[in-house]
């Protein structure tokens, strides 16, 4: 079998590994970058020219968290607190099967893609008995559509009994979560160069998972080799519970089980002290910042240029799109900074710091820089061609037409050298259906869950 070859020039570059080439090329074989530089690229013999005049090439964008089922769970609960917000929905979220999660993940991921994610990870941690394979569900989706995928097999094992948030019916028991996790990743993680699914071990959150799971988890993930996720220092509401609970703040807490360290990313991270900052960058700790839910929620602002200076891994996160309707990922970049540009003032992160958050920077999360988040010769070819002609052509700088304003157009997506959008269109599965099928489950979840709503 011959390998497909493309070449894209002419169009402004930037690698986010240090160069900017306006008026650049990048050459792809296979699923893998050969080169990139300034000027037109050299002559290869067969491979598709995509002509990239006025367009602005970025690696793809990597997404560090994200709860795909709650595209059926959207517009609920609307004006609430985390804690409050997680009350009222746990019950209809109780409810959900696998015709659910398939078809909010099919539109889950393909909005992502359509805003220039080609990686992605899921938080998944309800699994109610009976009703199908609801991680297998969302890995199908993932793979018609062609991103790459990391989900977190979720769990949650101390409801309300057990002085934990959830409600009993919603969690389960500690060796049924442990042995599941494992099948997990036994039938899926793909740890090869290039890997289309990697598999995740994270239970939900200390307000509802007990001490002894968080603790087998990390053990059970490090035993594996893959990578530990969980919510951390999302709220106030939070903090207090730790403190009332274990007497420390929740990044303490999570350091005294070793749950910290350079496989472990959290989602969140808000609330900070100077120490835990300090913590999570000895240990090589990942933040997933998710501006926008955090904005949704009222859960405060992140001290993302703190732990950036700090040395800490940070990447980008819709978060599950019940707080965060319709988040798209390039987005995240402008939200996350003019957020923290509001609270740290006007040199707290620049544009092209924030697309590195969102591109390398997650990257670091996931535990894959040396393979996606840059465009690097010998990485792979996950790029996003955006169309900074037309109205983004009167800005003077086109990471700025990127960042600062409305997303741009998004004249191609590659991953891994395959086209999955073009023209603002997916092409690998069909949109319209793939937008029906989210509606679809929504409707559906809604009727399931009709006697506890
Ligand atoms: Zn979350």
């Amino acid at each position: 079998m011959s390998t497909v070859k493309r070449i894209i020039e002419n169009a402004y570059v930037v690698t986010v590994s240090g160069a900017e080439f306006p008026g650049g090329h990048i050459v792809v074989e296979g699923d893998k970058i050969t080169a990139v530089g300034p000027g037109p690229a050299p002559r290869i013999e067969g491979a598709e020219r995509i002509d990239g005049t006025g367009c602005l090439a970025t690696p793809g964008l990597v997404n560090t968290h994200h709860h795909l089922y709650q595209w059926a769970s959207q517009g609920l609960a609307k004006d609430n607190t985390l804690f409050e917000w997680l009350v009222a929905l746990y019950r209809p979220w109780s409810k959900m099967d696998a015709e659910v999660v398939a078809g909010a993940a099919s539109a889950g991921l393909g909005w992502l893609a359509k805003s220039g994610c080609t990686t992605s990870t899921d938080h998944h941690y309800i699994f109610p008995k009976g009703r199908g394979d609801l991680f297998a569900a969302e890995i199908e989706a993932a793979a018609e559509l062609g991103v790459r995928f990391q989900p977190c097999r979720g769990s949650m094992d101390r409801g309300q009994s057990q002085g934990g948030l959830p409600p009993d019916e919603v969690v389960e028991d500690i060796d049924t979560i442990l042995a599941e996790t494992e099948a997990a990743i036994d039938r899926y993680h793909d740890d090869s160069f290039g890997s289309m699914l990697r598999i995740a071990v994270a239970p939900c959150s200390p307000f509802s998972v007990s001490k002894e799971l968080m603790v087998r988890s990390a053990e059970l993930a490090r035993a594996k080799g893959v990578r530990l996720h969980t919510h951390l220092a999302e709220t106030l509401d939070e903090e207090e519970h730790t403190l009332q609970q274990f007497g420390m703040t929740p990044v303490e807490y999570m350091d005294t089980i070793g749950y910290l360290g350079p496989d472990v990313w959290l989602a969140h991270c808000v609330h900070l002290h100077d120490t835990d900052i300090k913590r999570l960058a000895e240990t090589g700790t990942g933040t997933a910042h998710c501006p926008s839910s955090n904005a949704r929620l009222g859960a405060g602002i992140a001290r993302v240029s703190d732990l950036l200076k700090a040395g800490a891994p940070v990447g980008l996160g819709v978060d599950g799109s019940a707080s965060a309707e319709l988040v798209p990922l390039a987005g995240e970049v402008r939200q996350a900074m003019y957020m923290q540009r509001a609270r740290y003032g006007p040199t707290a992160l620049t544009a092209r710091q924030a697309l590195e958050i969102g591109t390398l920077g997650g990257a670091r999360c996931l535990g894959r820089e040396n393979e996606i988040g840059s465009i690097e010769a010998g990485k792979l070819a996950d790029i996003a061609l955006w169309r900074v002609d037309g109205f983004h052509a009167a800005v003077a700088d086109p990471v700025v037409a990127f960042a600062y304003g409305a997303t741009p157009p998004l004249a191609r997506l590659l991953v891994g050298g395959r086209t999955v959008v073009r023209d603002d269109e997916l092409v690998t599965v069909p949109q319209d259906e793939v937008g029906r099928r989210g509606a679809d489950a929504h409707r559906r979840l809604m009727k399931l869950a009709e006697e506890v709503l």
